[in-house]
């Protein structure tokens, strides 16, 4: 089965719409590739901007986060409907930030993942696990709670079309790489859980992404493991060496 890679980019807190029409307009033709599914996943304020300059290059725009109603008494918050209507095709859900600083549960977690794919969005579900986590040996064990929990109540036609992204917390923002065979390892897991639980022709199908400190110098060999289908790029993704991790295999 040959899936398609997925490069997204998670630009995090990082860029305003002016900085981001500026960085979009100079840097998307050097983005732009029929081999990999690119996407751009940005602040909410950012979105119309990224939407409008990437229209027409096959470039998706996602957002990082969204609440799971459609509309209410939920200040500060935005729903799926709106980020429909600007043209966003993609959302984060579940990165170890909104977990870890703003107590996202799965349970949350797995009502956005329903709502995203409700409202024809395409989530992509953060799953990943601590240094502690690592150390005391139990990482296969929480991704795979997570995984389950997050995709729970969900059809297998429906889980084809998440995107699950694997990031160890500990290599996150910190220029640790987890390595190719640990990657791969745990990606394999997300994979096994998803056929035990929706089948193996599901598990053939849905995309695992790595994420953390991936980079142009690490994208080839990652990306090369069998069961890693792209990456979700946090600060590598602010710059135009972005396009060393989208055309890595070049
Ligand atoms: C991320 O934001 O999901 C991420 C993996 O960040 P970085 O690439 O900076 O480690």
């Amino acid at each position: 089965m040959m899936r398609k890679k997925i490069v997204a980019g998670n630009w995090k807190m990082n860029k305003t719409p002016k900085e981001t029409a500026a960085f979009l307009s100079g840097a998307k033709d050097k983005m732009v590739s029929d081999a990999v599914d690119v996407v751009f996943c940005v602040p909410f304020v950012d979105l119309q901007v990224a939407v409008d300059a990437l229209a027409g290059t096959g470039i998706g725009v996602g957002a990082e986060n969204m609440h799971f109603e459609d509309a209410g008494a939920f200040t500060g918050e935005v729903s799926a409907p709106m980020l429909k209507e600007m043209g966003v095709e993609y959302v984060v859900l579940g990165h170890s930030e909104r977990r870890e600083y703003f107590g996202e549960t799965d349970e949350m977690i797995n009502k956005k993942v329903k709502k995203a794919l409700a409202s024809d969005l395409k989530p992509i579900l953060c799953c990943g696990e601590t240094l502690e986590q690592r150390e005391a040996g139990i990482t296969i064990e929480w991704v795979r709670m997570q995984i389950k929990c997050g995709l729970l109540g969900l059809t297998a036609e429906e889980v084809q079309k998440v995107v699950l992204a694997y990031e160890p917390i500990w290599a996150i923002g910190t220029g640790k790489t987890a390595t190719s065979e640990q990657a791969q390892e745990v990606c394999k897991a997300v994979r096994e859980v998803v056929a035990e639980v929706y089948g193996d022709a599901t598990a053939d199908v849905v995309r695992v992404q790595y994420g953390g400190s991936v980079s142009g110098a690490n994208a080839a060999e990652l990306f090369a493991m069998a069961d890693i289908d792209g990456g979700l790029v946090g600060g590598a993704s602010l710059k135009e060496d972005f396009a060393d991790i989208i055309h890595y295999n070049k």
